[in-house]
This record gives C-alpha cells, structure tokens and sequence, in this order.
C-alpha cells in the first residue's frame, strides 16, 4: 500500500451536528417535515441529491430556481456555522494515525464530496497536513461513483491498487471498490458488506497501511 484516502466529514471530523441544524433551518422555513433519521440517509450524497430526500416529504412543488436558491441558504448557514469548528473536532487518533503514516512512508489524501471541503480543513488546522485534497469542486459525479478517489489517486501518483480508502458511509465504500481500491469501514460503514475491513478504532489502518 502506497497512500490512503480519507473521507472528511464523519472520518476525520464530524458536522453531522451542523449539517442537521443547517437543514433544519431550512426545513424549518419551508414547514418541510425533517429528523436525524431523515439527515442520516443524507450522508455520503451531494447536497442536490440530498435536497432531493428533503423533499419527499414536502408538501408542495418546487422549481428548478427555488430549488437552487434552497441550497443556498442551507450552504450560507452551513459555512456561517463551520466558523466554530475548531481542532478540538478532529475525531479520536485521527492526528497520531496521519502522524504514523507518514513516518512508515504512505502518502495521505482527502477525497470528499464536500464543496466545503477546504474550507473545514482550515476551521481543523488540516489545511496543510495533507499530500493531495479533492472536493466536491473538482468533481462531476458524487459517491458511489468513484471520481473522488480516482481523482486523489491520480494527484498523488498512485495507482488505485496501492490505495486505501477510509469511508463512514456505504455509498464510499461502493466507491472505492467501483475504483479497484481497498476499502476501509469505520463507523456506519462497518456494516457494508462490500468493505474489506471494518475497524473501531482508527489506528487499527496504520496496522493495515504500513504492513
Ligand atoms: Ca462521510
């Protein structure tokens, strides 16, 4: 193994919390039902798609215009509260494991879906600790599709083979295995039956990374 690829939101830090609030928001607005349950189908998907889960439950029609300037408002807030995420969000050995790949020699990449990508890298003091960042900017197509980590790979100059991957949703690991990398479960995609390991603690994959 060459490099591993991190998924951000819900690997390297969570704003699952932000995310749920800055849909409520808006959902609040548009007296649109919305639960946890419903964000939780929301992770891994783009916010387009996601909007579109939202408004399963709406009870009116939207246009194509309302529908963008929905997602607007919902990124403004988003972006107004990732200005309180700080390091003390990046999640448990999530440090030492970068720290301990780098000392056995694997190159480490971000492959997220997020437009906002950059920008929570910074809020966490990541801005810099990485060899390649692809986001939700760079890319045309949302996981499972495997554009993100292929596009990483590609930035690094390594081959998909000698990649790993590291995702907390099913729709990534589908990605990674549609992309012939090896996938890592952590969190709910411990429970993917495509990934090829499940791990509860991260640092488990500087074990599987530096063998
Ligand atoms: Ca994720």
């Amino acid at each position: 193994m060459k490099a591993v690829i991190f998924d951000l939101d819900g690997v390297i830090v969570c704003t699952d919390d932000l995310q749920f609030h800055a849909w409520k928001c808006l959902t609040d607005r548009e007296e649109i039902y919305f639960t946890r349950e419903i964000n939780n189908r929301l992770r891994g998907i783009s916010r387009a798609a996601s909007l579109e889960v939202i408004l399963e439950r709406a009870a009116k029609h939207y246009t194509e215009q309302q529908k963008e300037e929905m997602l607007a408002y919902k990124n403004a807030v988003f972006v107004k509260e990732l200005e309180n995420l700080s390091s003390t969000d990046i999640l448990p050995h999530i440090t030492e494991l970068l720290k301990k790949l780098k000392e056995c020699g694997i190159k480490i990449a971000i492959g997220s879906s997020s437009k906002n990508a950059q920008m929570t890298l910074k809020q966490i003091g990541l801005s810099t600790a990485f060899d390649a960042v692809v986001d939700g900017t760079e890319i045309k197509h949302s996981k499972p599709n495997p554009e993100v980590f292929l596009a990483a790979a590609n930035k690094l100059g390594v081959k998909p083979e000698d990649c790993i991957v590291i995702e907390d949703a099913a729709a990534g690991i589908e990605a990674a295995k549609a992309g012939h990398m090896t996938a890592v479960g952590v969190s709910d995609a411990r429970h993917s039956p495509l990934a090829d390991y499940r791990v509860d603690d991260v640092l488990e994959i500087a074990e599987i990374a530096c063998r």
